[in-house]
């Protein structure tokens, strides 16, 4: 079983011709509502995968927070450790025009989730093969359940986006996931050096190029695998739950990091995040 502890958003992408300017108003041409949240989109990522996942996070007591339990609810995750606040749901208000994106995130409910919440989830942590971790919660939340998956032997993999809430303590999780920009953010422009002191633990993306990490002896790139690209928007997430399946399953670091390529890969030919992620049969026809 895998844990997810993350964001559960509802994603409210309107699109125009342009963006308005500032006090201006204009008509759009696209209005969607999509579930989303990188918490939720990693778990739906590793469900698809076949495994079992338990997802832990915090959902409103508005519509959306019924439609997000639904939405895991019918990819079969386990949502007992999701709870239900008082308030209103997190979103993220997409604006989609001129090529290009302009995004506002709303926690919500999310920014509810306290470590009392995380110690209630203390036995399914436990029974996990690893914790997956994004940074959209309260970052002493994030901390706090690093620290306990440790004490409890459970590998965590800490996906650092947005990589603002980085700390020095979160240093310590078994596996790094930044893209290209968070690894710069994080450890500067000489971040392929950091790589080094991370062998088989920190794996930066690059997008349609792959994957980049250092194996203890030399760096090693597992080129991505090219296709038409619709909408990549999720394609980190993909690549997380992905690469969690792989390492559960035992899967050489390498081998995990090709599994997320591909699997990556086939999530951005479709429109949405949760819209494309792949299942198993397709992975591993990608993979031949
Ligand atoms: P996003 O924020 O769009 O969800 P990201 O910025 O977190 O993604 P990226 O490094 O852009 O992460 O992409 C993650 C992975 O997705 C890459 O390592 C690669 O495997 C796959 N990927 C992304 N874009 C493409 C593409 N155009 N073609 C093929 N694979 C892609």
């Amino acid at each position: 079983m895998i844990t997810v502890v993350g964001s559960i958003n509802m994603d409210l992408v309107v699109g125009t011709e342009r963006f308005p300017k500032q006090g201006e108003t204009v008509l759009g041409n696209l209005y969607t509502t999509v579930p989303g949240g990188k918490g939720a989109n990693q778990a739906v990522a590793a469900a698809r995968l076949g495994d079992q996942v338990h997802m832990v996070g915090a959902v409103g007591s508005d519509a959306f927070g019924t439609q997000l339990l639904e939405g895991l609810e019918k990819e079969q995750i386990d949502t007992q450790g999701v709870k239900k606040t008082d308030g209103a749901s997190g979103i993220a208000n997409i604006l989609l025009s001129e090529g290009d994106n302009r995004i506002i995130v709303v926690s919500g409910a999310n920014h509810e989730l306290t470590k009392s919440d995380i110690d209630a989830q203390k036995k399914a942590i436990e029974k996990s093969s690893m914790v997956i971790l994004q940074l959209e919660l309260p970052i002493a939340v994030v901390e706090y359940t690093l620290k306990l998956a440790k004490e409890l032997g459970v590998p965590a993999i800490l996906n650092p986006a947005p990589a603002g809430g980085f700390t020095d303590a979160m240093k310590q999780a078994d596996f790094l996931t930044p893209n290209e920009t968070e690894a710069q953010e994080l450890f500067g422009e000489n971040w392929e050096l950091e790589l080094e002191r991370y062998p088989n633990r920190m794996v930066v993306t690059l997008g349609k190029n792959g994957a980049r990490y250092f194996d203890g002896e030399q760096h090693v790139t597992v080129e991505g695998y090219p296709t038409q690209a619709v909408d990549t928007t999720g394609a980190g997430d993909t690549f997380n739950g992905a690469l969690a399946v792989a390492l559960v399953e035992g899967s050489e670091f390498k081998e995990a990091v090709r599994f997320a390529n591909a699997a990556a890969s086939l999530s951005v030919e479709k429109f949405g995040a949760q819209g494309g992620m792949p299942n198993r049969p397709e992975v591993v026809s990608r993979m031949e």
